[in-house]
C-alpha cells in the first residue's frame, strides 16, 4: 500500500512536462531530440525587463512582500487589465502568484468543495484537470467540436451546467488548438451562465498578446457576469519570462483575500526580483510583443504549410498561442512497414502510441492530445526557429511515411 495520499495517488504528472524531460533526458544520452513538446518562447526576456530585476537586486529589495505581491506592482497590474481588456479591478482585487499555473490553482481551491462541478470544455489545457482532482471537484467535460474551431457554445454550456456547478475554466487563446473566442461567442458564454449567480467564470488568458487575428477579448469585461470572472495572465508567455514565475489574477475581492489566505500558508509570495521584473513588463508599452508576435506567425504559417504536406494530419488554423494541435486517427491500426509487424513493438491505436513512435522513430518529441482530453490528435508545439521546425517536419514526414 502506497503511504502516500489519495490526493496526490489520485493526480498524474503533467504530460507536457514529463515529455519535455522525457526529452532533455534523450539530450543528454546524446540522443539528437528536436523538442517541440513543451510550451515556452525561445526569445530572450527582453532587455528593459532585466534592467528592472538587476536594479531590484541592487537596491536590495530581497524581502518578503505583501503575499499577493506589493502594491504598487497590484496598482499596476490593475492599470494594465483596465488598459488592455476594460477590467476594473482594485489592487485589493489582484493576486500574483508564481505563474498563471498556481494562480489558477489558488482560484480553484478557493472555490470548489468536494463534489462541486467544474465545466471543462475540450480540449483543455493540461493542468486543469488535475487541479480539479486537487480540489477533489468533478470535472464535466464538454466537447469543442473541430469543425467549430474547438470551441464550446452556450448552448452546450446551458445543457451541461446543473445545481452544482461552481466554475467554468478554459483558455482563449487556446492552449493546445490555438482558438481564441470573439466578443460574440462570448456573449453566448456568458448569456448561457447569467441565469446562475452561482457559476464563476476562470478566463485564462496567459496567451493574451500572442494573438494572430486581433485583440484578445475578455468575458470578464461582459456587464451580466463581470462580477463571477477570474481572469488569470501573467508575463510567461508574451515576455518570454516561463523562468521567472510571476503570474496573476483579477477577482472578485472575497475570492482574491481567499487565494492571498492559501498562498500566504504555502509559499508566502513570489519572488521580490521577479516581482520587479512583472512590474516593468506590465507597465511598459506592450508593442514590445509585437516582434515575438509575429515570429510565432510566420512559424504558424509554415507548420500550417509543412503539415499540409504530410498525409493524414487534419487541422484547425490556429489565430493565437504557439501549438498545432492536428487529428491524426489516418495512421491508427498502421505499423512501421505495415503486413501485421509491430511498428517498433507497436500497432498505432492512438494519439499517445503516435507520439511514442515519433519519438522514438523521428526522435521528435510531442504530446499526446490524452493529456489535452483527446487522443485523437498530438500537439506540437511551433516555439521554435523555422530552421528546427523545418527539419522536425521532415523527420516527421519520414517517419509517418513508414507506418503502412
Ligand atoms: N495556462 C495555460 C493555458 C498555459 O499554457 C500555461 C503554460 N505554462 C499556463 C497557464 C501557466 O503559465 P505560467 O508559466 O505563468 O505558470
Ligand atoms: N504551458 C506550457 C505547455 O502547455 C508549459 C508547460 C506547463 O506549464 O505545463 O506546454
Amino acid at each position: 500500500m502506497s503511504i502516500l495520499s489519495s490526493r496526490v495517488t489520485g493526480i498524474s504528472e503533467s504530460q507536457t512536462i514529463a515529455m519535455a524531460r522525457r526529452s532533455r533526458e534523450l539530450k543528454a544520452q546524446g540522443v539528437d531530440v528536436i523538442n517541440l513538446s513543451l510550451g515556452e518562447p525561445d526569445f530572450a526576456t527582453p532587455e528593459i525587463i532585466k534592467e528592472a530585476a538587476k536594479s531590484a537586486i541592487d537596491n536590495n529589495f530581497s524581502y518578503y512582500t505583501h503575499v499577493s505581491g506589493y502594491l504598487e506592482l497590484r496598482e499596476a497590474v490593475a492599470r494594465k487589465f483596465k488598459r488592455d481588456n476594460n477590467l476594473d479591478f482594485t489592487a485589493d482585487q489582484i493576486v500574483v502568484s508564481t505563474g498563471a499555473k498556481q494562480s489558477i490553482a489558488n482560484a480553484v481551491l478557493s472555490l470548489i468543495d468536494p463534489g462541486d462541478e467544474v465545466i471543462v470544455p475540450v480540449p483543455y489545457w493540461v493542468s486543469y484537470l488535475d487541479i480539479i482532482k486537487l480540489a477533489q471537484g468533478k470535472a464535466v467535460l464538454v466537447d469543442g467540436a473541430m469543425e467549430n474551431d474547438f470551441k464550446v457554445t452556450g448552448a452546450q454550456i446551458r445543457k451541461a451546467i446543473t445545481p452544482r456547478t461552481k466554475l467554468i475554466i478554459y483558455s482563449s487563446p487556446c492552449n493546445p488548438t490555438g482558438s481564441v473566442y470573439s466578443r460574440a461567442e462570448l456573449q453566448d458564454l456568458a448569456a448561457a451562465i447569467a441565469g446562475h449567480p452561482s457559476v464563476y467564470v476562470i478566463s485564462d488568458e496567459i496567451y493574451e498578446f500572442i494573438n494572430f487575428e486581433g485583440k484578445t477579448e475578455s468575458i470578464g469585461s461582459i456587464p451580466s457576469v463581470k462580477d463571477r470572472v477570474i481572469t488569470i495572465n501573467g508575463v510567461s508567455k508574451a515576455f518570454a519570462m516561463t523562468g521567472w514565475r510571476v503570474g496573476f489574477m483579477g477577482a472578485p475581492a472575497d475570492i482574491a483575500k481567499a487565494c492571498d489566505k492559501i498562498q500566504g500558508q504555502i509559499t508566502s509570495a513570489t519572488c521580490s526580483i521577479a516581482q520587479k521584473a512583472a512590474e516593468k513588463a506590465v507597465s511598459i508599452d506592450p508593442s514590445i510583443t509585437d516582434a515575438m508576435r509575429n515570429s510565432f506567425r510566420k512559424r504558424r504559417d509554415l507548420v500550417l504549410q509543412l503539415t499540409s504536406n504530410i498525409p493524414g494530419l487534419k487541422t484547425n488554423v490556429p489565430q493565437g498561442a504557439f501549438y498545432l494541435f492536428p487529428e491524426v486517427s489516418y495512421y491508427f491500426g498502421k505499423s512501421k512497414g505495415g503486413s501485421g509487424k509491430e511498428a517498433n513493438g507497436l500497432t498505432i491505436k492512438n494519439g499517445t502510441d503516435l507520439c511514442a513512435y515519433l519519438l522514438d522513430e523521428a526522435k521528435v518529441a510531442l504530446v499526446p492530445g490524452a493529456a489535452f482530453g483527446n487522443d485523437r490528435h498530438i500537439r506540437i508545439s511551433y516555439a521554435t526557429s523555422e530552421e528546427l521546425l523545418t527539419k522536425a517536419f521532415k523527420r516527421i514526414g519520414n517517419a509517418l511515411a513508414l507506418l503502412k
